[in-house]
């Protein structure tokens, strides 16, 4: 979207940041490793200002938006600082930092503007069978851990129509996969449609093979999306459904309003409505006052629901959340532990979730030419687990139907049938 915004304003793209007159940096600050990085590459980037005075350093996202001042302030070689909800203005900032004199002030943009959505920018789509496309921006959630509402502001669902559009100009050019994103896509609602109507207005797009979606929350997916999904065979039978932690006690600390048991019962759902779905999720560990028995909780839920993949976390503590509050008082090196044991377990699920794969037949979507054999395609499952399969007649874009025949790591080799 921001590529899409700068080439209408006359901006070309160049492959080198040595080449460039103007560099944006795009941040996350949704965990604390993420923005210290983000802050290093900032820092290394005087190097190149000082090659090249009149080259303009963008910060842009998230960390933009928390950090503005103290950018400003400690990095004096930053001429634009631009949150989330400033990209509209950033053809006009650059305008007007090309022609201030050298040194100036930098040129701050972070309000945060409950009616953004961007909606009737299409982003630049890059090739590939792939798209990813926004139904809602923010969230109001207000988990105890999460920076995301004050970063990103408050929850706004895109007009149908516009996402329709979205979808209608990839599936045109040749997108067959589309993911629809929100931190909380369960909370759209535009008019009186909710997630349900819309995915299944996008699954109907013509040309696509497949719809997935992410971000689910426990609290507010429901049931009728978890049918929805049953009987649409081109949405993915896929569900990316952050539990965080499997203790009540810790998650109502987090501020997650649902219980271990109301959300095992979700999953009980949906493998009753899509009984080969596929299931995702977040975990944090070490969150503030976190016990042995409570972590042991976790393990236990993972060992319950079986999921496919994990993203896990250790917990660190995020600027004006109420968690930052809390004592962070789980030592880094049980952190550590903690985190390592989950991804054991988690590990060796995954495996034997694959393993259970193995002799069924299914469609692959090829997405490219394997990596390491020219000769073969890579492509994914319905429920996105990766294969390789020999060439055939067919392109990228097609769907091949294989049986699953041997596993090599994570990876699946399919045989034409
Ligand atoms: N909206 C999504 C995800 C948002 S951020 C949701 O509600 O699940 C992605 C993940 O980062 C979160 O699910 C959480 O597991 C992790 N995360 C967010 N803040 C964190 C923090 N302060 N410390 C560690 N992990 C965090
Ligand atoms: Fe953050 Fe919670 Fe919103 Fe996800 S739902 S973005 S974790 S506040």
């Amino acid at each position: 979207m921001i590529e899409t915004l700068l080439e209408e304003a006359g901006f070309h793209f160049v492959d080198a940041a040595e080449k460039a007159d103007v560099v944006l940096v795009n941040t996350c600050a949704v965990r604390d490793h993420a923005e210290v990085r983000a802050l290093g590459q900032i820092s290394d980037l005087s190097r190149l200002k000082k090659k090249n005075p009149l080259l303009i350093i963008g910060i842009l996202g998230c960390v933009a938006q928390a950090r503005k001042q103290e950018i400003l302030e400690e990095k004096p070689f930053v001429d634009l600082v631009v949150g989330p909800d400033g990209y509209r203005k950033l053809p006009q900032l650059l305008e007007e930092r090309m022609i201030s004199p050298p040194g100036s002030p930098g040129l701050l943009e972070t309000e945060l503007r409950r009616a953004e959505l961007y909606d009737e920018i299409i982003p630049r789509h890059r090739g590939g069978v792939t798209a990813f496309v926004s139904v809602i921006r923010g969230c109001d959630k207000f988990c105890s851990f999460c920076v995301v509402p004050r970063t990103r502001g408050r929850e706004r669902s895109r007009p149908l129509p516009s996402i329709l559009h979205e979808v209608e100009t990839l599936a045109a050019q040749g997108v067959k996969d589309v993911m629809l994103l929100g931190q909380n896509v369960d909370s759209y609602r535009w008019e009186n449609k909710t997630f349900a109507d819309c995915i299944s207005a996008v699954a109907d797009v013509q040309g696509l093979h497949r719809v997935r979606f992410m971000t689910s929350h426990p609290s507010d997916i429901s049931e009728n999306l978890l049918e929805v999904m049953g009987c649409q065979n081109r949405i993915s039978p896929f569900l990316h459904l952050p539990v965080q932690a499997g203790s009540n006690r810790i998650l109502e600390r987090m501020n997650r309003p649902y219980t271990r048991e109301h959300y095992l019962n979700i999953i009980a759902s949906a493998r009753k409505h899509v009984p080969d779905i596929a299931l995702s999720t977040d975990i944090i560990v070490g969150f503030p006052s976190e016990t042995d028995a409570e972590f042991q909780e976790t393990l236990d839920l993972v060992q319950e629901v079986r999921y496919d993949t994990a993203f896990t976390f250790k917990y660190s503590s995020r600027p004006r959340t109420k968690a930052e509050r809390m004592p962070d008082d789980v030592p880094e090196e049980v952190k550590v532990e903690r985190l390592e044991r989950l991804i054991e377990l988690q590990k060796r699920i995954s495996h034997e979730r694959n393993l259970e794969q193995l002799g069924k037949t299914t469609d692959v979507l090829i997405e490219n030419v394997a990596p390491k054999d020219s000769a073969m395609w890579f492509g994914r499952t319905p429920d996105y687990r990766p294969v390789v399969v020999a060439k055939g007649s067919d392109t990228v874009g097609d769907l091949v139907r294989v049986r699953l025949s041997e596993l090599i790591g994570f990876t699946f080799r399919g045989e034409r049938v």
